[in-house]
């Protein structure tokens, strides 16, 4: 028997360590913001509501991508109480919008699956919803197929109470992950979002079929469906053939500050 020392093992583990340091560092001085990417209905024109995305802002300025901190904080298990915060925060964000006449926008928030493992997950958003006082049905989950990899139960009962008290759900990312086509009809499921992957090339001959194929399955079971990653305005047309109507994408705007998305609301109504 033998085994390997590779010194780039322990730097990996080290870098890790000291990014969930500065990561719980800076949540806990409040430093993490919550940023909005407007999502359209291209039939009205309007704005319909928003991706809440986290952004964490190094020291130097920059930002680090979510998609190199969400797993961070995932393995950390720190996303339990960011997850809670976003949910929190993306509540107050729908009182300012009510606060200002957009009563009708929906906050869409991602969740992770560590956040259903903790169990208090359906108590939390419920108590968010209910300290800033808003309409839940204003309120979007979005989950991945992967959420459901290792206890789908424990995550299809807790979507099921959250729907009951009204609260919808989203699935993200649909099509990239690993899960089977049966647990479409078991989540209590209000919209699919197509994601970038099958948007991208959509424009070129041959490549609409799996973003076709989502708009066949959301119609058939009666669910909405937006497109996202939408850049150019050949993808926007290509959809609006296939019969897509919500869409979300740098084509229309990038994620921004909550005052910058009130101001991008106020312009665009
Ligand atoms: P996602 O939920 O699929 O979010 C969409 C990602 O696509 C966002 O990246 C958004 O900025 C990006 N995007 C939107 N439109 C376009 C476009 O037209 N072109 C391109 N190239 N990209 C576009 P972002 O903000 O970097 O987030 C990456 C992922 O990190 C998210 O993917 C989500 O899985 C995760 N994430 C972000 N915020 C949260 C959060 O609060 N909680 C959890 N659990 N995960 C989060
Ligand atoms: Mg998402
Ligand atoms: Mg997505």
């Amino acid at each position: 028997h033998y085994s390997y020392y590779n010194p780039e093992m322990e730097d990996e583990t080290q870098w890790r360590l000291n990014m969930i340091r500065q990561l719980r560092n800076d949540f806990s001085d409040n430093r993490l913001e919550l940023w909005y990417q407007p999502q359209l209905s291209l039939s009205t024109g309007k704005v319909i509501g928003a991706e809440a995305l986290l952004r964490w802002r190094s020291a130097d300025g920059s930002f680090i991508s979510p998609a190199i901190f969400i797993p961070l904080a995932e393995y950390s298990g720190l996303i339990v109480d960011i997850g809670d915060w976003v949910v929190n925060q993306a509540c107050s964000q729908l009182k300012i919008l009510e606060e200002n006449s957009f009563e009708n926008l929906t906050i869409s928030v991602n969740v992770s699956i560590p956040q259903f493992r903790c169990g208090n997950f359906v108590s939390t958003v419920l108590k968010a919803i209910q300290t800033h006082q808003v309409h839940p049905n204003k309120l979007e989950l979005e989950i991945t197929e992967n959420i459901l990899m290792d206890d789908p139960q424990v995550v299809i009962d807790a979507l099921v109470k959250l729907k009951e008290h009204g609260i919808s759900i989203a699935l993200d990312d649909f099509g990239t992950g690993f899960s089977s086509l049966s647990y479409l009809q078991k989540l209590p499921l209000d919209r699919l979002k197509v994601d970038r992957t099958f948007i991208t090339d959509i424009a070129e001959e041959g490549q609409s079929v799996i973003a076709e194929t989502i708009l066949d399955i959301g119609e058939k079971m009666n669910l909405k469906v937006i497109a996202e990653g939408i850049e150019t305005i050949e993808q926007q047309e290509r959809l609006l053939e296939l019969g897509c109507d919500e869409m979300q994408g740098f084509y229309y705007a990038k994620p921004m500050p909550g005052n910058e998305f009130m101001q991008f609301l106020k312009d665009n109504s």
